[in-house]
């Protein structure tokens, strides 16, 4: 028995759709899932609706003619799960392990009868183990995330997972469906966690997802892109000076991990101060789907839930470790064209033109030179810039243990140390 075949979501040839149509009818179908209140008691409210099993990977194969099934049929074969492997209740509904399901997220705020629920999929595999969050594109514009968190779930098998997984591929939906990094009310969804229920739209919808799927999680990567046309070489983000997340970082492999705080505001921040693990992923340019980030994003998560003994692989657990940077950004120091001169990802040193900027009335050209030897980890793709725009951003080496501080370096001239994703959120008018 197909399984998919009889979930709501099924119903059409999805092997003849575009790809597009096809995550619009999983957003549309994820909306019958929940419209109708009946459908989704409060959660404290026993007992919990049972999750339906969907195998993830058959995703886009044609489905079986429709045909009721009894309620029996819906969990699927019966799995060898262990005891100790529980159920996991998240959203109102029961996963039961071994299972891989789709549930949806209904974010407080908007105008409740045009509520679009989320996506949400999760999979409680038959072994017990920690649970792992993965969210993107809380930047409706960062493509990459939502690639990244498609390859890493459609690949894993319920069976052999030790834990949960839990995804949100598309966070900010809203953002999403209209190309846009902001929610509509213009604000960056990441500058309000841990949010607020009666606060403004992006603090209600942070403080819903925080509280509703995110608290069921030990560890969270939040999955980002550069922005405003500016790309990142593939790299963690951690505050280096927490233990466990020094520890968590060991196991995304061969990988820049840059220490960096985090701004208030950011889910990463607000998800650490809840007693997660939180990083943020950080993989190339917002508005693009990029095969090579998202591939290096990929096998870094998968080497993580590896090295976190969450499900074992055939490669060999002793890949090379990360490299630890401290960072610092360089602006523009004009407005005009920026014209780069070095590739993402070379290191420089000290003295290097990285490039100009242009007057492209006047002819004047005003160089940019690196002001330290380090990796370039971060950069504007050539643009028109304003005066002050941060352009290139330098990674220089530092030890886990011992996270170089900015403030120890020598004072730059042209070169100003600011909060790494500060630079992300400088055009945020408002906050
Ligand atoms: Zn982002």
């Amino acid at each position: 028995m197909n399984v998919l075949s009889a979930t709501p979501w099924s119903g059409l040839p999805l092997r003849r759709l575009p790809a597009a149509l096809l995550l619009g009818l999983l957003l549309s179908c994820a909306a019958t899932a929940t419209e109708d209140p009946a459908d989704d008691p409060p959660r404290d409210q026993a007992p919990r609706p049972i999750a339906p099993n969907v195998d993830l990977k058959e995703v886009t194969r044609p489905p079986e003619p429709a045909e009721p099934i009894a309620e029996a049929d819906v969990m699927g074969p019966p799995l060898p799960a262990p005891a100790e492997a529980e159920s996991f209740i998240l959203l109102g509904r029961e996963v039961p392990p071994g299972v891989a399901t789709r549930l949806s997220w209904t974010p407080d705020g908007g105008i409740s009868g045009l509520a679009s629920p989320t996506p949400v999929l999760a999979i409680n595999g038959a072994n017990p183990g920690p649970t792992l969050c993965l969210t993107a594109a809380v930047h409706g514009d960062e493509l990459n995330g939502i690639e990244i968190v498609r390859r890493v779930m459609y690949d894993i098998e319920p069976e052999r997972l030790h834990g949960r997984i839990v995804g949100v591929p598309i966070v900010n939906l809203d953002g999403f469906r209209r190309g846009s990094r902001y929610l509509s009310d213009r604000r960056d969804l990441n500058r309000h966690f841990p949010g607020n229920p009666g606060g403004s739209l992006a603090s209600r919808m942070a403080h819903s997802l925080l509280n509703q799927v995110l608290k069921q999680c030990d560890f969270l990567v939040d999955i980002h892109t550069g922005s405003l046309r500016r790309a990142n070489l593939p790299q963690v983000r951690a505050d280096m000076r927490r233990d466990d997340a020094v520890e968590f970082t060991r196991g995304f492999g061969h990988i820049v991990v840059l220490h960096s705080p985090g701004a208030s505001g950011m889910l990463r921040r607000a998800a650490q101060n809840q007693g997660l693990v939180s990083v943020t992923l950080e993989v190339g340019e917002s508005q693009r789907l990029q095969a090579k980030p998202v591939t290096a994003g990929v096998r870094a998560i998968n080497r993580l839930l590896q090295h976190q003994r969450m499900y074992p692989r055939l490669f060999p657990l002793g890949s090379p470790e990360p490299v630890y940077y401290e960072s610092l950004w360089l602006r523009a120091p004009v407005g005009g064209i920026l014209l780069n001169e070095v590739r993402l990802g070379a290191y420089i040193t000290q003295g290097q033109q990285l490039g100009a900027v242009v007057d492209p009335i006047t002819n004047a050209r005003k160089p940019i030179e690196a002001q330290v030897t380090g990796r370039l980890i971060g950069m504007a793709v050539s643009q028109v810039v304003m005066p002050g725009f941060a352009a290139y951003h330098i990674g220089i080496e530092a030890s886990a243990e011992d996270p170089l501080e900015t403030e120890d370096l020598e004072p730059l001239s042209e070169a100003e140390l600011i909060d790494d994703e500060a630079a992300d959120g400088e055009v945020d008018p408002e906050e």
